[in-house]
């Protein structure tokens, strides 16, 4: 069968099943390219699912480009609260900035400008370009690289098959109707081909599909395992003679930057005092390294100059990763005895 029969399949199997999602458009809508830039930066490795309440919050917050920018960090990092990968809020911000400064609120539809933009790597520009301007684009992902693995008996480690991969998608992709094509190839991973048991059966292309029926089907593509390292240590509660607890702010370079935290070492600093280990542990998995920190209760009169205390219950006001929202549950409060 020839490729576009394929992808007219594809695009006929849309129009009947695609998803009905707060961000798109149908009936011939006129895409807002802001609402596809906010919803395609949400959804880099994360989930539909997990996205949608936290795209409704953002936008009724933050309803236009110009909301955005006029947003501080903290602000935007609150938002953002609990989706990880923090470094996306800050691009978001960054690039609604620059959108209001250089482009006059408008964003742009060249290729090689749309992709100076501050969160927008390959895969973002084109799914951007397609989705919000109908540009013909090829937009690969963990879901397009699934499905042309598995329509192409492509078998070896993903890793070796980059260009074959992007060849074939290149081939599928509708020049016609690309924002359409692009939705469609998203959903078909996510609910037809998924990682686990796909469910060939309801699928438009299993008559052509080179997996369908192999046994074998979930291990395609094939990835080559990588260990994550292991990080033990400890994370301090501290409380002074105010009942108040001690946070700090991360650096604005590296890992979470700009958020806020509890203190957290394999060793312990030794401004503390009344320091008692608890039998408690919050663990979390980040890209390459997981986390595992045993609670640890402590006392400070005084604290170093990088953080500041705070109320319990003031300790919503400030954004913190997953991890140190989990660390807020074993709050208890131990004044420190004061000095003064
Ligand atoms: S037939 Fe099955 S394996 Fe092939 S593309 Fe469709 S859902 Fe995926």
């Amino acid at each position: 069968m020839e490729n576009q029969q394929l992808t007219q399949l594809l695009l006929d199997w849309f129009a009947q099943n695609g998803r009905d999602l707060p961000w798109r458009y149908k009936g011939g809508a006129h895409p807002n390219p802001y609402i596809v830039f906010v919803s395609e930066m949400m959804l880099q490795q994360t989930t539909v699912k997990t996205v949608i309440p936290y795209f409704t919050r953002f936008i009724q917050r933050f309803p236009t480009v110009q909301d955005l920018a006029s947003a501080t960090d903290d602000e935007v990092a609150k938002y953002w609260q609990g989706l990880g990968y923090y470094s996306r809020a800050r691009a978001l911000l960054h690039t609604a900035q620059t959108i209001c400064q250089i482009y006059d609120g408008h964003f742009p539809q060249i290729e090689s400008e749309v992709a100076k933009l501050k969160g927008f790597g390959p895969y973002m520009t084109a799914s951007f370009l397609a989705l919000a301007f109908n540009q013909p684009q090829t937009v690969i992902d963990g879901n397009v690289m699934r499905i042309m693995c598995r329509m192409f008996g492509l078998t070896q480690p993903l890793d070796e098959i980059q260009p074959k991969i992007r060849q074939y998608a290149a081939t599928l992709a509708s020049k016609t109707h690309p924002a359409d094509y692009a939705s469609a190839i998203m959903d078909l991973g996510a609910t037809v081909c998924t990682p686990k048991k796909p469910l060939c059966v309801l699928c438009p292309w299993q008559k052509y599909c080179a997996s369908n029926g192999r046994a074998d089907i979930e291990q395609i593509p094939a990835r080559r395992s990588v260990s994550k390292k292991e990080y033990n240590g400890f994370v301090f509660i501290i409380c002074n003679a105010k009942g108040q607890i001690y946070i700090r702010k991360r650096s604005e370079k590296g890992l979470l930057h700009g958020l806020y935290e509890f203190p957290w070492n394999t060793a312990t600093p030794d401004w503390l005092s009344d320091v008692s280990a608890s039998e408690n542990y919050v663990t979390h998995v980040f890209t390459h390294i997981k986390m595992k920190l045993q609670i640890v209760y402590a006392s400070a009169a005084k604290a170093p100059n990088d953080g500041f205390f705070v109320l319990p219950t003031q300790l919503t006001d400030y954004p913190m990763s997953t991890l140190m929202q989990k660390v807020c549950r074993y709050i208890k409060i131990t004044k420190a005895r004061s000095t003064e």
